[in-house]
């Protein structure tokens, strides 16, 4: 098609992270072994044209060392930051719905959550567009929990590699180093070390902060053990081995394909709990009541709304905050404003989805 216009180059795009697609474990190799976008393959079908054309011919990533993330922020930044709602890259496409086009169970759908949250536009990927919720949505089935918590754990783990332990523990890398035109092979090697830590930070970051804002709901056992937040922190557990759940919320190993996940069953759905509940959400509404009183625009008067939250609401001390020394809602909004806009807009969605909360 190219050649019909007279070009000499074709190019696409995709981030680096999924383009290299290293294994995150040997379950889930299977479901993540697409190479379509591998430097590799790329480098073949340059070599084919080429030899096709009887010219030189290129084919380019442009977006080859951008994170998930950092793909997002260049959208954003582009002005575009609305159109990333109406892009849709599951896999699952017989499941999607126009209310709900991503199923938010397969790798893609994880991926891009998680790189949405980590970006500067996370409002820009509602999370209602999601059939289960990344953080706290339930995953029914044992491939789905495995792969949110592989996710987690590849990210965790890299993030501390340097590059001769990336390589080694990833033998794949080999492959790419002497496909990427203009780059030693040692220059490649440090570039996707750096592009892994950089996904590494990204993903832990949205863990932690998730962590935090969720802190109560997490040592009242009030989510799902299969959400990302409850994987992050204790792992799934090994068949026969998980810990009776008087909530239900354990999936269930010998009839699990028959159950349908229609729904995410997160915090919003669970019964609530008698002790220990009412002051959470006795918190999440005030500060929801505090940020409805500011509309839609309670963003762009973050000073007042610290103001507003020091008189109304109690201080979430997130592990975080903590770390960064804040002590109330000014010091974070000094310290960390991304995280405090985050963590009002994470109160803000759960009073949303609990009409009669506080009533
Ligand atoms: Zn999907």
């Amino acid at each position: 098609m190219a050649r019909v216009f007279g070009l000499k180059r074709f190019r696409f795009y995709e981030n680096g992270v999924v383009g290299l697609n290293l294994p995150i474990s040997e379950q889930v190799v299977g479901t993540r072994a697409t190479r379509t976008t591998h430097p590799q393959v790329v480098s073949g079908f340059a070599e084919l044209f080429s030899l096709v054309t009887e010219e030189s011919f290129a084919v380019e990533n442009p977006f080859l060392w951008l994170t998930k993330a950092g793909v997002v922020d260049l959208i954003g930044d582009a002005g575009c930051s609305h159109l990333i709602q109406h892009s849709v890259s599951c896999m699952h496409t017989h499941e999607q719905t126009v209310d709900q086009p991503h199923c938010g169970r397969c790798s893609q759908c994880v991926s891009r959550r998680f790189g949405t949250l980590a970006s500067r536009y996370p409002l820009s990927d509602p999370d209602n567009l999601y059939r289960v919720e990344l953080l706290t949505g339930e995953r029914l089935k044992e491939k789905d929990f495995t792969l949110v918590e592989s996710f987690i754990r590849f990210a965790t783990d890299i993030g501390s590699m340097n590059v001769s332990q990336v390589v080694e523990r990833y033998g794949e890398v080999g492959r790419v180093l002497r496909h990427i035109p203009g780059l030693s092979a040692d220059e490649v090697a440090e570039r996707i070390g750096e592009l892994h830590r950089r996904h590494s930070r990204e993903v832990t970051r949205v863990l932690d902060e998730a962590i935090g804002v969720y802190a109560t709901e997490i040592r009242e056992r009030r989510l799902p053990l299969t959400c990302a937040i409850m994987l992050a922190v204790s792992g799934s557990h090994p068949e026969g081995t998980q810990p009776e759940s008087s909530d239900n919320q354990t999936p269930s190993r010998s009839n699990g394909d028959s159950r349908r996940t229609k729904k995410p069953s997160g915090a919003a759905t669970s019964e609530p709990s008698s002790r220990g509940r009412r002051a959470d959400v006795e918190g999440n509404v005030k500060i929801a009541d505090v940020l409805k009183s500011f509309g839609n625009d309670w963003r762009k008067h973050l000073a007042e709304v610290c103001e507003a939250l020091e008189h109304k609401a109690t201080f979430i001390r997130t592990r975080k905050w903590k770390q960064l020394g804040c002590g109330d809602w000014s010091d974070v909004l000094a310290a960390d404003q991304e995280g405090l806009v985050k963590a009002l807009q994470h109160r803000l969605d759960w009073v949303a989805k609990h009409p009669g909360a506080g009533v």
